[in-house]
């Protein structure tokens, strides 16, 4: 009998579909590819709504060099969410399974 490894990390396409909008939510403008996490999913960020934000490709290279902060982008998505940002703060530390 073989072991079929199960991958690590699960991907979950259907949330990032329902996330992935045609602009971005950081500037309007047209963005194409995926959402961004912005808890990484390295760091345990999850597939869920309040981790994804649709970014253009200008405003996803200025995130991952620094230049707009992630406190901006949690503030888009609460408002999206209809929640407040340390809503969506606690939520993604959660899903990571950090105390809060
Ligand atoms: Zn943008
Ligand atoms: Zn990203």
């Amino acid at each position: 009998m073989t072991m079929c490894p199960k991958h690590k990390r699960i991907k979950s396409r259907k949330t990032i579909q329902a996330v992935r909008k045609s602009y971005c939510e950081y500037c309007g403008r047209q963005a194409t590819g995926e959402p961004h996490h912005m808890f990484t999913v390295g760091s345990g960020g999850g597939d869920v709504e309040y981790n994804l934000i649709q970014l253009c490709t200008c405003c996803h290279v200025a995130v991952h060099a620094g230049n707009i902060q992630r406190d901006d982008l949690l503030a888009i998505v609460a408002e999206r969410e209809g929640l407040s940002v340390d809503e969506v703060y606690r939520l993604n530390r959660r899903a990571m399974g950090w105390d809060v």
